[in-house]
């Protein structure tokens, strides 16, 4: 993994650097191919794989039900598959259900469709409180659901990891399938946030 050594590195990390080296040492592990795994799936893959499946269930209604259906597939189908990223399931967030994911135990994470976690994936904070409190730590990302939706909260494993389908913001009709990729964040494919309408800025200023 790319290190700045100018930094200070936080408990966790110095552990994961001391270990690396170790493993290393042993010749157990090869720095380069650790390096070159987590470049390819921070840097190239990212959440654009999941973006882009997001974004063909929104314009292609066929697509989406083989998505809900069998999501490792759907992404195999796009191209998208490796390690992490078998036995995908997509679950479908509406107007009267919100679905969230965590993983309780580690950090089991779609890597082949969201890239790597995030460091807060990974936090003990995150992974007791979505389920403790699902709708606290969605309030702390900035998304108040109605009372009258339903929170799902969807453990990952490494037999399961899960992909949330957001809902399509209004003002979207005239996108193609690129420029509603382009809208579709991390965040939301995770739970923690709905996709933005591209109308939203506006509307929010003209109200305050
Ligand atoms: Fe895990």
């Amino acid at each position: 993994m790319s290190r700045n050594h100018d930094a200070v590195e936080s408990g966790p990390a110095a552990r994961v650097r001391a270990l690396e080296e170790l493993l290393a040492r042993k010749g157990l592990v090869d720095s380069d191919s650790i390096d070159k795994l987590a470049d390819t799936y921070e840097r190239k893959v990212g959440p654009r794989n999941g973006a882009r499946m997001v974004a063909r269930a929104w314009t292609d209604a066929a697509y989406k039900k083989r998505l809900l259906a069998d999501a490792t597939a759907a992404a195999t189908e796009m191209g998208f598959s490796g390690p992490e990223g078998g036995h995908l399931v997509a679950v479908e967030n509406t107007d009267r259900v919100h679905n969230l994911i965590v993983c309780t135990l580690c950090s089991c994470y779609p890597w082949t469709v969201l890239g790597l976690p995030p460091v807060w994936y990974k936090s003990f904070a995150y992974r007791s409180h979505a389920v403790s409190d699902p709708r606290g730590v969605m309030r702390d990302f900035g998304l108040t659901l109605p009372d009258n939706v339903e929170v799902r909260v969807w453990d990952s494993s490494a037999e399961i990891r899960y992909l949330v389908l957001p809902k399509r913001p209004r003002g979207t009709d005239g996108l193609s399938e690129g420029e509603l990729a382009d809208l579709v964040t991390r965040d939301a494919m995770v739970g923690v946030a709905e996709v933005a309408s591209p109308l939203r800025t506006g509307s929010r200023r003209s109200q305050a």
